[in-house]
């Protein structure tokens, strides 16, 4: 029984495909090789060859002609919440500071189920695809008393639109400050549903794992587990919980931008920051991915750097609702491992990946962010495309995606550079993807030796008939709050 649900994820792809004529190829590999004219190879689920000018004759089952194309690995996301992806632009929280924010979205998570998880699932996944990104990481963490198996319900989504995903069995063991409060009291509702068990946490992590964990080259889907928000008067759930994911050599997962009274709870609970306490209990190692990293000190800085942990950026989420920008080119500078996800539907409210990247390339610059950078220390479209593909890759402890080169994986994207949009500034291609153009449709996009998206278009699931169920539950969902 033990990975077989993963495994079955694996797609044995027989054929070839010649991508041919490349305008330009970023590999991104060791040595960062850049291509002209060039082709690539893929023999069933991974890259055979990369080369210039005339590839070798062969019975190819796929060409894919990319003249005017530039090429690169396909982009790794690495934080979202895909249930969120039906509460895009919901009014009520469109102006709202994070517990607000929250608040609202409570009322409203606490109906999902199987149904509108599968389907902001796929909405969520179908947009990375369609700009470039071929692994996401996902990370659910509520689940409402009697809302099903709703872990099986993203693994069902990946399994149709055919993404790599590395899917966070996360949890909600508190609720942030006083939200359950104002919760019971104001609203009437039943905290109890919404906030898991410790022991139910810990026993189902285990069982995400025994079920759909694959850690094998190739794998199309990994486990890993982590509260949304850490846990600082239970430091034994925090250490029980990161032992499962030790046991399976997988990802811990935690968002921590500490809010103000968090990081003095943190104070006089522990005497510690957050970052201190993370340490102290064992959390911060080459294992665990923080989301955001806002208001830390140059010690807790210097902490994760030294502990290797990984952080993941999200700058749209950070100037929505309003936190401080985290310091991400002081971190790359302390060498710390860092990787970039769009974050859940609800607070970007985009999943365009290169509109994140774009994004993560200028807000480190104005003025008075960082204390005023100097444009050296600017970050350029080589060092967010890093971000997004080895960076990624690191992130998630894998070796087989996040670059072009023969034996890794055959994820692949390209986008056409013929357009209306990057006329007039092809003379640096990977620049162009990022300074130019306000949309970002992939042209091609492969997984795993895979053409998932064709001249733009998702070849697995009909992409209009997705919309309409999504919009459908969507509406229900949210009129329910409209109907308290
Ligand atoms: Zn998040």
């Amino acid at each position: 029984m033990v990975e077989k649900l993963g495994k079955a994820m694996r797609r044995e792809i027989m054929g070839t495909t010649l991508i041919k004529n490349a305008k330009r190829i970023y590999t991104f590999d060791e040595k960062c090789r850049v291509f002209d004219t060039a082709y690539i190879i893929v023999k069933g689920n991974v890259i055979k060859e990369i080369g210039t000018g005339i590839p070798p004759p062969d019975n190819y089952n796929e060409v894919i002609d990319a003249s005017n194309y530039v090429v690169i690995p396909g982009l790794i996301n690495t934080h979202h919440h895909f249930f969120q992806n039906l509460t895009r632009s919901v009014p009520k929280v469109q102006k709202c500071n994070l517990l607000e924010w929250l608040l609202h979205l409570y009322r409203i998570w606490r109906y999902i189920d199987e149904e509108t998880v599968y389907y902001g699932s796929l909405v969520s996944m179908a947009e990375l695809l369609l700009t470039g990104c071929t692994t996401t990481l996902d990370l659910g963490y509520l689940y409402p008393t009697g809302a099903g198996d709703l872990l099986g319900a993203e693994v069902r989504a990946a399994e149709e639109i055919g993404m790599r995903v590395h899917l966070i069995r996360g949890s909600m063991p508190v609720m942030e400050g006083h939200l359950a409060e104002i919760l019971r009291n104001e609203y009437g509702i039943d905290t109890d549903a919404l906030i898991e068990d410790k022991d139910a946490i810990l026993s189902q992590c285990e069982q995400a794992f025994q079920k759909y964990h694959d850690p094998n080259e190739l794998s199309m889907c990994q486990i890993g587990v982590g509260p949304t928000s850490t846990v600082y008067d239970d430091a034994n759930f925090m250490r029980e919980l990161k032992a499962v994911a030790d046991q399976y050599d997988g990802i811990a997962h935690v968002h921590l931008h500490p809010r103000p009274d968090e990081i003095k709870i943190c104070k006089k609970l522990h005497n510690r920051t957050p970052v201190e306490y993370l340490n102290d209990i064992g959390w911060l190692d080459n294992k665990t991915i923080i989301a955001h990293a806002t208001r830390f000190t140059k010690e807790d800085i210097a902490i994760v750097s030294e502990c290797n942990t990984g952080i993941t950026h999200s700058p749209s989420c950070h100037m929505r609702l309003g936190y401080p920008v985290a310091p991400i080119p002081t971190m790359l500078k302390s060498g710390i491992r860092v990787g970039i996800g769009v974050d859940g539907g609800a607070s970007n409210d985009s999943g365009d990946m290169l509109a994140e990247l774009r994004l993560t390339m200028l807000v480190h610059r104005i003025q008075g962010i960082h204390g005023n950078l100097s444009p050296e220390e600017w970050l350029g479209p080589k060092e967010v495309f890093r971000l997004a593909t080895t960076g990624g890759s690191s992130l998630l402890g894998r070796n087989d995606i996040g670059c072009l080169a023969t034996g890794k994986a055959a994820d692949i994207a390209m986008f056409d550079l013929n357009q209306i949009g990057y006329a007039g500034g092809l003379h640096d291609p990977l620049g162009a993807l990022v300074y130019c153009h306000d949309r970002h449709p992939a042209a091609y996009v492969m997984v795993n030796g895979e053409i998932l998206v064709s001249e733009g278009k998702l070849v697995r699931i009909k992409e209009k008939e997705i919309c309409h169920k999504a919009n459908l539950l969507a509406t229900k969902l949210v009129s329910r709050l409209k109907n308290e």
